[in-house]
């Protein structure tokens, strides 16, 4: 099968891997502080700098594999499945309407696709399933909390490409207050900085979600209960997800998803208490064997196929 490459978008990195089918061949991973940029240059200015840093970054790694020539992306925003236009990113602010895949093709000469980056992953997890028929959640635990839905063999990105925007269900009425600008959004809980704040507002200490998790493996009372909120919210929300979708195989990615033995005690007994009977028992939930590559291979997939 012909090479391809998948391209994970963060908010400080921009990760580049070459694939031969599921197979990773390189992964190169470029410093790249989109996030900041967004927050400290104007929109059209931090556009031109998103674009040139990526194009550099694939043009890098297309030095070494010439041949390639389905390019994919995983971007964290909101990605308007008609025209794929990332209509809106809430991790960079300022970009509206802003046409990724036009313009990275323009500069690169070759076809580029754009996805959701949890979708994008969630379509990795899909294949390396062995494309389960019922299809398949994905949620991403990261800095923030994305989510991914597989349907029919299909990413499912609603009208406006924010399907499975998960992180935003609210969990706890007058809770933290988020990003979105709602109060108590799961995101809050259940992600890397849902677990710093937990942590912080038990101690008074700024941790990383890393160091926390070291804590907890360590037994320390305050980093064990952070963790456990997470996997209690995450539960709260996945439960009312699957009254909504009744799709059986769940994965948990991202890059905590290491820390999945400090939350799956917490994350099983709420799960089993919110579902409606007839669901308990019945789902698979599995944390990502990927490590973190899922959302690499998703975009690297869909570009051969789209
Ligand atoms: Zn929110």
């Amino acid at each position: 099968m012909a090479k391809a490459i998948g391209i994970d978008v963060g908010g400080t990195n921009l990760r580049v891997g070459v694939f031969d089918d599921h197979q990773l061949l390189q992964e190169t991973r470029f410093q790249a502080d989109f996030s900041q940029i967004c927050h400290t240059c104007a929109p059209q200015e931090a556009w031109e700098k998103i674009i040139s840093t990526t194009a550099e970054g694939i043009r890098n790694v297309l030095v070494q594999f010439p041949e390639v020539q389905h390019i994919g992306i995983g971007f964290p925003g909101f990605i308007d499945p008609k025209t794929q236009t990332v209509a809106q990113s809430p991790n960079f602010p300022g970009l509206k309407n802003v046409n990724l895949a036009q313009d990275l093709a323009h500069v690169l000469q070759k076809k580029v696709i754009v996805e959701n980056d949890a979708l994008a992953a969630a379509y990795g997890e899909y294949c390396l399933a062995d494309k389960p028929a019922t299809g398949l959640i994905y949620l991403g635990l990261g800095t923030g909390l994305g989510g991914g839905f597989i349907h029919s063999g299909t990413p499912f990105a609603g009208h406006h490409g924010v399907a499975m925007e998960v992180g935003h269900i609210i969990v706890e009425p007058n809770g933290r207050l988020c990003g979105c600008g709602n109060h108590g959004c799961v995101e809050q809980y259940a992600s890397a900085s849902g677990v710093m704040m937990s942590y912080q507002l038990l101690t008074n200490q700024r941790l990383n979600a890393h160091e926390i998790a070291q804590l907890a493996d360590g037994g320390d009372a305050s980093a064990l209960v952070a963790y456990q909120q997470a996997g209690d919210s995450l539960a709260q929300m996945l439960a009312s997800v699957v009254k909504v979708l009744d799709v059986p195989t769940i994965v948990i990615g991202g890059g905590m998803a290491h820390a999945w033995h400090l939350m799956r005690a917490s994350f099983e007994s709420r799960l089993e208490a919110d579902l409606i009977p007839v669901l308990r028992g019945k789902l698979l939930v599995k944390p990502s064997k990927t490590g973190d590559i899922a959302g690499m291979l998703g975009a690297s997939l869909l570009a051969r196929h789209w």
